[in-house]
């Protein structure tokens, strides 16, 4: 079966009455005069749809958990959708753990992940009841063992190592390698469970948590994955007696960016870690442990979108024309960033013939502020609404107000209703947490 990771488009979009696209059974092009552009939309139906196809993935295997991974974009809303779900949050921060928390998200069935989580962090977490802690390196094991120490407490940990598995994506979102800033390195692995078993007497250790990157097409680094972990975990058991029930496999199934890309299935990757487990916990002597997926750009990438309004543009003479949009890389960073590349149409034209290449360019003053290099567009004019595919996933939430250009709204659409769920951000907002020394008030 085909499940929404591998639709290019929010799987409600549509070309309504008045040729206009469609998203969530709202007219794009009225969205975007009704709440302005730059405009984030979320269609919930794909949301809810990409959730119930993990949940169903998984569904003959009896020992699942599944985490959404709140970097890619959290909001109170989303937040409220994925707990409904039944999906706990994978957070990094105190700021997403508070966002879970006055949420409603179920705290006990979330994680806490980082590579340099503060003593504040971490002691937010334990007060706030997050079930477990992946910890990440020796100085965390200290302090958090002194955290859950002053609060009577024994906290659940997981082991964050790094399988020494590379797969082929940005560089910048590969993890899992072993030159890798995150995680216990293998040979690290023993120093740290002896210092959990003879001295962090506060830290339960319950299992073993990896991630090997993000935008990844190859099911078969899965099954790899499960392996190193369960061969881990077998080794552990035999030199310590140590029984770990639980390995977390992290998130990072690929999306369809372009219609070049082709992701696998979530069906695909989860008959690779079932079957991985089948094969492999027998060869260990272990039992099939609980598992954790943490799914964060596969969920929300392809369900959201960002609309912008076309301003100027630009012949070079004999070089390239660069149409500009109304917002660039402070809403969408990842072009800048790692080159990604993205598909758009013109909302209020979209059955238009592509007539001219063009380079849409962002409004920011950065010459690397590109959103599309040399694509076939319609010949656009000032004031048509383009509408970016994908943009769900590490836009807002890697969003900055670099030029003091204001955030914009994000919206959720659905069966033909639009809500903000979240403002777009005004001036005062801007100047809000700007102070002025008295020496130098006017
Ligand atoms: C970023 C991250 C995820 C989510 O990755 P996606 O590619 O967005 O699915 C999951 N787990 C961990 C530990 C991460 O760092």
């Amino acid at each position: 079966m085909t499940t929404a990771n591998q639709s290019l488009k929010p799987i409600t979009t549509k070309i309504n009455e008045n040729g206009h696209l469609e998203i969530g059974g709202c007219d794009v092009v009225s969205l975007a005069e009704k709440y302005g552009t730059p405009l984030y939309v979320f269609d919930e139906e794909t949301i809810r749809t990409i959730a119930c196809q993990y949940k169903k993935a998984f569904n003959n295997y009896p020992k699942v958990s599944m985490l959404y991974a709140s970097k890619a974009f959290m909001t109170k809303a989303i937040v409220r959708i994925l707990d409904e779900e039944g999906f706990g949050f994978d957070m990094v921060s105190g700021g997403e753990i508070y966002t879970a928390y006055k949420a409603g998200g179920n705290m006990k069935k979330s994680l806490f992940n980082g590579n340099n989580k503060s003593y504040d962090e971490l002691q937010m977490a334990v007060e706030f009841g997050v079930g477990l802690v992946s910890v990440d390196n020796f100085l965390e094991l200290a302090l958090l063992n002194d955290v859950a120490k002053s609060n009577n407490k024994v906290v659940d940990i997981l082991l964050r190592v790094t399988p020494g598995i590379e797969c082929h994506t940005h560089e910048y979102i590969q993890t899992g390698h072993l030159d890798s800033k995150f995680g216990f390195d293998l040979t690290q692995v023993d120093e740290a469970v002896e210092l959990i078993i003879d001295e962090y007497k506060n830290l339960n250790l319950i299992g073993l948590h990896a991630h090997i990157g993000s935008q990844i097409f190859e099911t078969s680094i899965y099954y790899d994955e499960v392996n190193v972990l369960l061969k881990e975990m077998g080794r552990l058991k035999e030199k310590y007696g140590l029984n770990l029930t639980h390995i977390n496999l992290g998130g990072g199934l690929g999306i369809k960016y372009t219609d070049k890309d082709c992701p696998p299935s979530i069906d695909e990757i989860a008959e690779k870690i079932i079957s991985s487990i089948k094969e492999n916990a027998p060869k260990y002597n272990v039992e099939s442990p609980e598992i954790h997926i943490e799914p964060g750009r596969s969920i929300i990438g392809t369900s959201g979108v960002t609309l912008y309004t076309v301003g100027s543009s630009k012949q070079v003479p004999k070089g390239k024309k660069y149409v500009a949009v109304d917002g660039g890389m402070a809403d969408n960073p990842r072009p800048s960033l790692y080159q990604a590349v993205y598909t758009a149409e013109v909302a209020n034209r979209p059955e238009d013939e592509k007539t001219e290449t063009v380079t849409i360019a962002g409004r920011f003053c950065e010459s690397g502020d590109i959103l599309i290099k040399d694509v076939k567009m319609p010949v656009l004019e000032e004031g048509d609404i383009l509408c970016f595919y994908d943009t769900g996933a590490y836009g807002y939430s890697m969003s900055s107000n670099y030029n003091r250009v204001l955030k914009p709204a994000a919206v959720l659409v659905n069966n033909s209703q639009s809500d903000i769920i979240i403002d777009r951000e005004d001036y005062e907002h801007l100047v809000s947490l700007d102070r002025i020394p008295a020496r130098l008030e006017k």
